[in-house]
């Protein structure tokens, strides 16, 4: 069997990439989705163990130590960590991942992960960015401020991922994002068991 393809996907808080992810697994459940561990507090809404398990400072400092995470990174004062052994289970199953990362999660993985394919999820200017960002409601007016710092701050590097998406029609950056993963199915480096298979019968 081929092993399953590590896509990772970035785009600023208030881009949208989490309307675009859920898009993408409604249309798509057999790729499987990597759940973050992460010491920010619960928003209303959130479930455990749905997108992000939540977890103490203490016990992610002992994921650290022990080795347990493909990628960590602080964001906003908070860790949010990949942990590894879920990756490498879903990819050995030769099922697609997808994992979201921000920036610096995404450059850690890339350095480890060689063939993995990066996305960044594009907002459609900064104004609407900001508008998606403060009428979110679920952050005061400071942690906004330091998102907006944080989003030009990752826009800055889009160029280092494979491909851009722009969400402005949501069902348009769905189906662009399903795109780049069908297509990858098809690249010769996942196909060469189909090789041989065709030989050999
Ligand atoms: P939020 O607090 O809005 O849910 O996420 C903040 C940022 O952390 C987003 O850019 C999100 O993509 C990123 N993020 C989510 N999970 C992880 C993770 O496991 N590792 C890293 N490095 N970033 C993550």
């Amino acid at each position: 069997m081929n092993r399953g393809r590590l896509f990772l996907i970035s785009g600023p808080s208030g881009s949208g990439k989490d309307t675009v992810l859920k898009g993408v697994f409604k249309k798509c459940p057999e790729i499987g989705f990597s759940i973050s561990s992460i010491t920010r507090p619960m928003r209303e809404g959130e479930i455990e163990g749905e997108k992000y398990n939540f977890i103490s400072r203490e016990k992610f400092e002992d994921m650290i130590k022990n080795d347990e995470l493909l990628e960590h990174n602080i964001y906003v004062g908070n860790y949010y960590g990949t942990p590894k052994a879920p990756v490498d289970k879903c990819l050995n199953e030769g099922r697609d991942m997808i994992v979201e990362v921000d920036v610096n999660g995404a450059r850690q993985i890339r350095k480890k992960v060689k063939d993995a394919v990066s996305i960044f999820i594009m907002p459609p200017s900064l104004l609407v960015l900001k508008e998606r960002l403060s009428g979110r409601g679920t952050e005061n007016e400071e942690a906004v401020n330091e998102r907006i710092t944080e989003a030009l701050r990752e826009i800055a590097v889009a160029s280092d991922y494979d491909y851009i998406v722009v969400n402005d029609i949501l069902e348009d950056a769905v189906n662009n994002v399903i795109s780049i993963i069908k297509a990858d199915r098809f690249k010769t480096d996942r196909q060469s068991k189909l090789i041989n298979d065709v030989l050999n019968n």
